[in-house]
């Protein structure tokens, strides 16, 4: 005690210790308080999944949900109706609706039912999940996920992986591992070559930069017909940076890019980055669960032979946001980057068991595992399958149709990615750009569908991405409905 403590006083204590616990009181609700908060919470779920096949995949709203900002974070709470309406009005109406059939745009993926099941019992739970010492269950839950994903792309029992946010936490995990297998560093950088194609996920780009390599070579691999990596390119690139004494390292290829869907050919480029002894890294963050049907398992022939992949389940295993997977061959890269010791740790350090934490960034991180746990589980895996296997009839589908109509349609699809546009013959490609650029502008104001456009060399270019776990043929025919009188809105201005 120093001079300036007031003199401890038990019984004021004691009475002050009473009335803080019943102040903090509402933070935990009893049966009949938990229902009443409960059950308003599921009706306005479910009132969302009643009307999804109605809401709009896109809402253009004028306020774009400013209206949230009218009622403060303040000292007292408000009833849970209040609340709910305005995050029904402010939150999910305005913008894209990711979980619409409709999303036809980016890459959507839509958000299983199961999964928010997951998340309810993992943040009442609230098991740890970062290391095994404190979390067995999730980190062995999250382990079994991890062999799972492995075992389907042919991954060798040393593998190891993480539950990572999404795609880019996962892709930065292992292009760091792949800068200290390699031991590229300050000395090395500038020497340092990476070899990409333009159509690689700007993610892999973030990364370089925040894994200390923005000084490193990276080479733009030129691309097919298809926006398909040219091996022979890659090959001629890195024995001319070898000759100019420089030193190649890493090879990323795309198992899927967001552009277009194109599969990079894997088996041919793994050999050519074995050949130089280069670190091979898959993007699959779109494509890699495709790996699930047949059709997929030769499309992707090769990723196996790569030393670390990323594929995000909040993609194409269809769950809600905030869930990628890594996959490292060689655990030890993988922990050499990742791993740490601390002295408040040295409880958990006895445990041989591999911990999260030791392969992420992340110390404490979301239960995520049970999101994909439990789906798994209830449902098993066929569901998945026959869904990734629709998507890809679907694109097909779309691709026949539109071609039909007149539209000029880009290569066959590698996956579930269609590119087209209104590009009627005489006309030349600033006019087509500015039509599609109309076409793009109406779906969305329409709201029916959302469709996402990309520039491909100096094209303006329509996108429809058939990946959402509720988009069946009926969407596809909505879709082709919406573009129709699109066409006719886009034309007639110009006319
Ligand atoms: C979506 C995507 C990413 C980024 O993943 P996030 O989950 O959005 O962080 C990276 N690469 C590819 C090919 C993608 O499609």
């Amino acid at each position: 005690m120093t001079a300036n403590d007031p003199p401890f006083d038990l019984a004021e204590t004691l009475t002050r210790l009473a009335r803080l616990e019943r102040a903090a009181r509402p933070l935990e609700p009893g049966a009949t308080r938990r229902r009443r908060l409960r059950d308003p919470v599921v009706a306005s779920a479910e009132k969302f999944l009643r009307r999804i096949d109605t809401l709009k995949a896109f809402a253009d709203t004028e306020d774009k949900g400013a209206r949230l900002l009218e009622s403060p974070i303040s000292e007292s709470g408000l009833p849970i109706g209040a609340v709910l309406e305005s995050f029904e009005r402010d939150v999910v109406t305005p913008g894209l609706n990711p979980a619409s059939a409709g999303h036809l745009a980016y890459v959507p993926g839509g958000g299983i039912y199961h999964s928010a099941l997951g998340d309810y019992l993992a943040a009442v739970t609230n098991k740890y999940a970062g290391i095994f010492f404190t979390g067995p269950g999730p980190v062995r839950m999250e382990h079994q996920l991890i062999r799972w994903v492995a075992d389907l792309v042919g991954y060798p029992a040393g593998a190891t992986g993480n539950l990572a946010s999404g795609g880019s936490i996962a892709n930065l995990i292992a292009i760091c591992t792949a800068r200290d297998a390699h031991g590229v560093g300050a000395e090395s950088v500038r020497r340092a070559v990476v070899y990409l194609t333009n159509q690689a996920h700007h993610c892999i780009e973030k990364a370089l930069r925040i894994a200390g390599l923005a000084a490193a070579q990276v080479r733009q691999v030129p691309v097919d017909d298809s926006f398909r990596m040219r091996p022979d390119a890659l090959a001629a690139a890195i024995e001319a940076d070898r000759s100019a004494g420089l030193t190649p390292w890493l090879v990323i290829a795309a198992a899927g890019t967001t552009d277009t869907g194109a599969v990079d050919p894997l088996a041919a480029i793994g050999e050519i980055a074995k050949r130089h002894r280069c670190w091979f890294h898959v993007d699959a963050a779109y494509g890699g669960f495709f790996a699930l049907t047949e059709y997929g398992r030769d499309a992707l022939a090769g990723i196996e032979t790569s030393d670390s992949i990323v594929l995000d389940p909040h993609k194409s295993l269809f769950l809600p946001y905030g869930i990628g997977v890594v996959l490292v061959r060689d655990s030890h890269a993988v922990m050499a980057t990742h791993h740490y010791f601390a002295n408040y740790m040295q409880d958990a350090a006895r445990e041989t068991e591999i911990s999260p934490a030791d392969v992420s960034p992340e110390l404490t991180k979301h239960f995520r595992a049970v999101r994909m746990w439990l789906p798994l589980k209830l449902l098993g895996v066929a569901p998945f399958r026959a869904a990734l296997d629709e998507k890809l009839l679907l694109a097909r589908y779309f691709r026949a149709k539109i071609a039909e109509r007149g539209f000029e349609v880009g290569p066959p699809p590698d996956l579930s990615i269609v590119t087209f546009r209104w590009a009627p013959a005489g006309t030349t490609t600033e006019e087509a750009n500015r039509v599609n650029q109309r076409i793009v502008d109406h779906v969305r104001r329409d709201g029916r569908v959302f469709l996402s456009s990309t520039m491909l060399e100096d094209r303006f270019t329509l996108r429809l991405v058939a990946l959402a776990f509720r988009t069946h043929r009926r969407t596809i025919d909505r879709a082709l409905t919406v573009l129709d009188e699109a066409v006719d809105a886009a034309t007639r201005v110009a006319r």
